[in-house]
C-alpha cells in the first residue's frame, strides 16, 4: 500500500465534539464502583495476609490506571518478596482459601502465559483476576496513570478508542488484535506526536521514580502535578484528535519501517530493533513497543490475517470520521 499524504479534516469537526463528550462521560465508572472495588480488595486482604503475613495486593490494569470502563473486571497482582516461591503452588494455595472464603467460579489458571486465579465475588458482583509477582504490570499501570493526569484529552481520546476497538471486535489479543494496553499506548505516543505536542515524553525527563524490575530499570518523571496544563498550547478538540488517530493509523503510520515508541517519546525504526523479520511467532506486522520491556512488541499477536482486519478498520473509522454526518454514533456500531 502507498503512504497517502496528510489529508485535510473536514471543516465541521467540532460540531461533533459535544457528542464525543458525552459518550466518553457515559463510559465512566460512578463512584460507588470504586467504593465496591476497595470492599472486595479488604476482603481478599484479609484472606491472604492470613497465609502470607508479608505480601501485598496490588490493583493493576484498566481499575487502577484510569482508562477502565464501568463494570470491569479488576486485575490484581499479589506480590510476595520470598523469591524461592513456586507461582503455581501459590496460585493452588490462594485458590483453596478463596474458595473456603466464599468466594465464586474460583478457578486457577496456572498453564496460563500470566497464570492467575480467577474469581467472583457474590457480595459485589465484580469478577477479578489475581497473578503473582508481576510487578512491571504494577509498574507499567502507573505510568499510564500519571500520563493521563497531564491532559484530560489522553484519557477522553482512550476511551473512545477503547470503546471503538471492543464494539468493532478489534481488542482481542486471541484473535490476533491489540489489547486495551496497546491501544492506550498508541493514544500516548499519538498524543506526544501533536504539534504543540499535547503530552511530553516522561522517560526522556530527570527520573523522579525509579524501581527496578528483574534486569529492567524503569525510571521515569513521576511528579506529574508540575506537568499540568502542559498541553495548552494545543487547543485541538476531542472530536479533532479521534480524527486525527484513525487519519494517522489509517494513512499515514509506516508499518513497514517504524516501531512506535512511548519511551522515546517517538517512532524507532524496525531495523535498530531488528524487528524487519518474522522470528518464532513474531511477525511485526504493527510495532510497539513496550515502554519498560523494550525488547517486547505489542503487535506481536498480529498475524498476517488480523493485520488486515485493523487496518481496514482503521480505514473504515478514518472515512467515518472524515465524511459520515453522524461519525459518533456509526463508528461504534457493531461489526
Ligand atoms: P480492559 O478495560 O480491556 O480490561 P485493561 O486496561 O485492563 O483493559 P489489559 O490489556 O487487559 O488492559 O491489560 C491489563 C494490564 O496488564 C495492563 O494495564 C498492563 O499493565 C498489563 N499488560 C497487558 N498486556 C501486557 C503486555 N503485553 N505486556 C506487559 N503488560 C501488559
Ligand atoms: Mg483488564
Amino acid at each position: 500500500r502507498m503512504l497517502k499524504r496528510q489529508i485535510a479534516c473536514r471543516s465541521d469537526i467540532n460540531r461533533m465534539n459535544g457528542a464525543f463528550l458525552a459518550t466518553f462521560e457515559s463510559l465512566i465508572p460512578p463512584e460507588e464502583e470504586r467504593t465496591k472495588q476497595k470492599q472486595l480488595l479488604a476482603l481478599l486482604d484479609g484472606i491472604v495476609s492470613k497465609e502470607w503475613p508479608d505480601a501485598r495486593l496490588y490493583v493493576y490494569g484498566s481499575c487502577a490506571n484510569s482508562f477502565g470502563f464501568s463494570k470491569s473486571d479488576i486485575d490484581i497482582c499479589l506480590a510476595i518478596e520470598d523469591a524461592n516461591i513456586d507461582k503455581s503452588e501459590v496460585l493452588l494455595k490462594l485458590a483453596d482459601m478463596l474458595q473456603s472464603g466464599n468466594l465464586q467460579n474460583v478457578q486457577a489458571l496456572t498453564r496460563a502465559r500470566v497464570p492467575i486465579v480467577k474469581l467472583m465475588d457474590p457480595e459485589t458482583g465484580i469478577s477479578c483476576d489475581i497473578c503473582v509477582n508481576n510487578v512491571l504490570a504494577v509498574v507499567n499501570t502507573k505510568l499510564l496513570r500519571d500520563y493521563a493526569q497531564i491532559d484530560v484529552r489522553l484519557r477522553q481520546l482512550a476511551f473512545i478508542v477503547k470503546h471503538w476497538a471492543k464494539s468493532r471486535g478489534v481488542n482481542e489479543t486471541y484473535q490476533g488484535t491489540l489489547s486495551s494496553y496497546a491501544y492506550v499506548l498508541m493514544c500516548i505516543h499519538f498524543l506526544q506526536q501533536r504539534r504543540p505536542a499535547i503530552l511530553p515524553c516522561l522517560q526522556g525527563m530527570e527520573a523522579t521514580y525509579s524501581v527496578t524490575v528483574g534486569n529492567i530499570e524503569c525510571a521515569y518523571f513521576d511528579k506529574v502535578e508540575k506537568l499540568y496544563g502542559f498541553g495548552s498550547h494545543n487547543g485541538e478538540s476531542l472530536a479533532r484528535l479521534v480524527w486525527a488517530f484513525f487519519s494517522y493509523w489509517a494513512y499515514c503510520h509506516d508499518y513497514a519501517n517504524d516501531v512506535i515508541s512511548v519511551r522515546s517519546g517517538s517512532t524507532v525504526s524496525k531495523r535498530a530493533k531488528d524487528w524487519t523479520r518474522r522470528i518464532g511467532n513474531d511477525r511485526h506486522l504493527i510495532c510497539i513497543e513496550d515502554p519498560f520491556e523494550v525488547s517486547h512488541d505489542l503487535g506481536r499477536v498480529v498475524d498476517k490475517f488480523s493485520i488486515r482486519v485493523l487496518r481496514e478498520e482503521f480505514e473504515r473509522a478514518a472515512e467515518i470520521m472524515q465524511y459520515d454526518p453522524n461519525p459518533c454514533v456509526k463508528l461504534f456500531e457493531p461489526y
